[in-house]
């Protein structure tokens, strides 16, 4: 509430300069019309301007924001799920890159174990042609040795084997057999990435060609309403735009501008008061709903820039005839 009084405050202020009269009565106002100077009708006209190209800029913007609403969350979801196949695709390629890794020290300790081997053999072959009791016996630690070196080789390669496997298995899917709390077997199905990636994909060309085909038929006319908006913003002042987009922005069903509608707001349904309502007729200055902050313009201003819009056309097409 206190940003919307906010924005009211600013407008107002900013109209202080066409009516000094914030609290002026119905008196007061009638005495001023009877009286206007050339300077005063001067001013009321380009309010009425500026409220007419608040309108028109609020009709088109309305446009633009059924096509986005039509578009709905589609755009959003689209780059969610590219996201997230890139994010799949990541782990995949770190995983593998963790399984090369862990293959070539799989590796080196097949090296290890053959290695020993080949030592052991050495060792027996060397026991053969001992001169004393004491060389074999030192031959025989050595040969044990080398099995202790084979034992813990093979202790390694398994826990290589088993961390490769573990990894394929994150990239690749299938079944795992774990036990549960019970220390029963249970056999688990894993959804692998790449098969992750594969159904995020069929998801993603389904809603690419949604989206393509929402954008085929409304970007022309998107692109359009946009070029049309800007026309119309080039001609509100920077100050008043700003006002106007920042209550925009903050409305529910996107209108900044309302007309009454049943003496009361075209935008939040509160009452406007009679005396208020007189005011918005008058369009001596810019005028905004206490309850929403919503600019408010009369219907009369309206109806005729709908009559002159229909006399030119009307003319245009007798000119054309
Ligand atoms: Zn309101």
């Amino acid at each position: 509430m206190a940003r919307k009084k906010a924005v009211a405050d600013e407008i107002a202020a900013e109209v202080v300069e066409v009516s000094t009269n914030e609290t002026g009565t119905k008196e007061i106002i009638i005495e001023r019309k009877n009286e206007e100077t050339a300077e005063q009708k001067q001013e009321e006209l380009n309010i009425a301007q500026k409220l007419l190209s608040l309108y028109n800029l609020q009709q088109v913007d309305s446009q633009i924001d059924r096509i986005v609403v039509e578009r709905g969350e589609l755009p959003n979801e689209v780059r969610d799920l590219e996201d997230a196949i890139e994010g799949l695709k990541t782990r995949i390629a770190n995983y593998e890159q963790d399984i090369k890794e862990i293959h070539s020290k799989l590796l080196a300790e097949t090296a290890k174990i053959e290695e020993a081997q080949a030592l052991i053999k050495r060792y027996e072959e060397q026991q053969q042609n001992v001169r004393n009791n004491r060389e074999y016996e030192s031959l025989t630690k050595e040969i044990e040795y080398q099995n202790l070196e084979i034992q813990l080789a093979e202790k390694n390669k398994g826990k290589c084997q088993a961390a490769i496997d573990e990894k394929n298995m994150a990239i690749k899917g299938g079944k795992v057999v774990k036990e549960n709390r019970d220390g029963e077997k249970e056999e688990k199905v894993i959804k692998g990435f790449e098969e992750q990636v594969n159904e995020l994909n069929e998801i993603l060309v389904q809603k690419q060609s949604e989206l393509e085909g929402i954008l085929a038929e409304t970007e022309e006319k998107e692109k359009a309403l946009r070029a049309q908006a800007d026309v119309y913003k080039e001609k509100i002042e920077p100050r008043l735009l700003a006002a106007f987009e920042r209550i925009r922005k903050n409305a529910r069903n996107g209108l900044a501008i309302v007309q009454i509608e049943r003496d009361a707001c075209g935008g939040c349904f509160s009452t406007i008061p009679p005396q208020r309502q007189l005011d918005i007729r008058l369009h001596k200055k810019i005028i905004v709903c206490e309850a929403c902050g919503r600019i408010f313009i009369d219907k009369q201003l309206v109806e005729d820039q709908k009559k002159q819009l229909e006399g030119e056309q009307d003319a245009q097409s007798a000119e054309e005839k």
